[in-house]
């Protein structure tokens, strides 16, 4: 079969996911306690993905329903991230990003609502700015909150309901008490979802004990907090999502819906989650890492029909597939508190 041939089949049938994951930058303006782009500075490589494999994305998101422009670092950093949402669009996509928030000025919601996003991640740590800023450094809180506000009115004032806003807490034990006023704040902020998660990648020992899946003696105590804020959430109309406070080893639905989405880092790389991103180790610990292949040189169809691929997800849905699981997917606490 000729290669152009072939590739108009790839492109028929290119695969149905739910969400693509794209890395759009590895930059990034804050320096968060827990994140590897702060752990791993010194052998951090900023980047943004090229416009020229981002459209070699394209062809192959037909049967794609969510194009999420978010990989390890801030997406408003990338300067050409508004084309990128302009051709998703074009394409009948739904897109989204998530953002520290330090970035949304009047101008950039602007622009943000004109182009028709329809999702927009915001990061907390806390529900104070004492908290939040020790824990996500150079994102402040006040300024986040003030920008969420205007971003809100300016929603208002265009009488549009999108981009939905979605706000991503991650639990720490330094911050769990804040997290009961979650769901206040995000109803003031005009917010649908809040999407609570651990510290799932822990690369400095210091940080072990800020994962609550390590604190047994409050295991009870934790799901019953999360119950609570559940139904506070039900009764305001707003998507409480939180997981597991408990480890449970032999798990084997992964969370990150690795049957129905992938991801694309900044290299072109196509892994089955973000915690396997090569950019974690710059390469320097590759063998580790899981990816299937490599946009610049293949394509999402190719790929994701893989022989390699196809028998990752087939692991990851049978019982006894854990003897059989990479050592990073063994190891991996998201799995583990799905
Ligand atoms: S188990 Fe962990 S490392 Fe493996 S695919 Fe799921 S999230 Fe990624």
């Amino acid at each position: 079969m000729s290669d152009w041939l072939r590739n108009i089949l790839d492109r028929i049938n290119s695969p149905s996911l739910d969400w693509l994951q794209v890395e759009v930058t590895t930059y990034c303006n804050a320096g968060c306690i827990y994140c590897p782009r702060t752990l791993l500075s010194d052998q951090w490589n900023s980047r943004h993905m090229p416009m020229g494999l981002f459209n070699r994305l394209i062809p192959f998101i037909n049967n794609t329903e969510l194009i999420y422009l978010q990989g390890w670092g801030e997406p408003l950093l990338n300067p050409r991230l508004f084309e990128m949402i302009r051709i998703c669009k074009e394409k009948g996509k739904k897109v989204g990003f998530t953002t520290s928030g330090m970035l949304l000025t009047e101008e950039i919601a602007s622009k943000i609502i004109d182009l028709g996003l329809d999702m927009l991640g915001i990061s907390l740590a806390g529900t104070t700015q004492k908290t939040h800023n020790r824990i996500r450094v150079s994102a402040d809180f006040d300024t986040i909150i003030r920008n969420l506000k205007q971003f809100s009115r300016l929603k208002e004032a265009k009488n549009s309901t999108n981009p939905s806003i979605h706000i991503a807490y991650i639990i720490l034990r330094s911050n769990f008490h804040e997290l009961k006023d979650i769901i206040p704040l995000a109803n003031g902020l005009g917010a649908d979802q809040v999407v609570a998660s651990h510290l799932s990648l822990i690369l400095k020992p210091d940080l072990y004990p800020e994962a609550i899946f390590f604190d047994k003696e409050h295991e009870d105590e934790y799901a019953k907090t999360l119950e609570e804020i559940k139904e506070e959430a039900i009764k305001r109309n707003i998507v409480f999502e939180y997981p597991r406070p408990f480890l449970e080893k032999d798990c084997m639905v992964c969370s990150e819906n690795i049957n129905h989405a992938s991801v694309v880092n900044i290299e072109g790389q196509i892994l089955p989650c973000v915690f396997n991103n090569p950019v974690l180790t710059n390469g320097s610990d590759l063998d580790e890492f899981i990816s299937f292949g490599n946009l610049q040189r293949s394509n999402l169809s190719r790929v994701w029909y893989s022989k390699e691929y196809s028998r990752f997800r087939n692991i990851q849905t049978k019982k006894k597939g854990l003897v059989d699981m990479p050592l990073r997917c063994k190891k991996c606490f998201k799995r583990q508190t799905s």
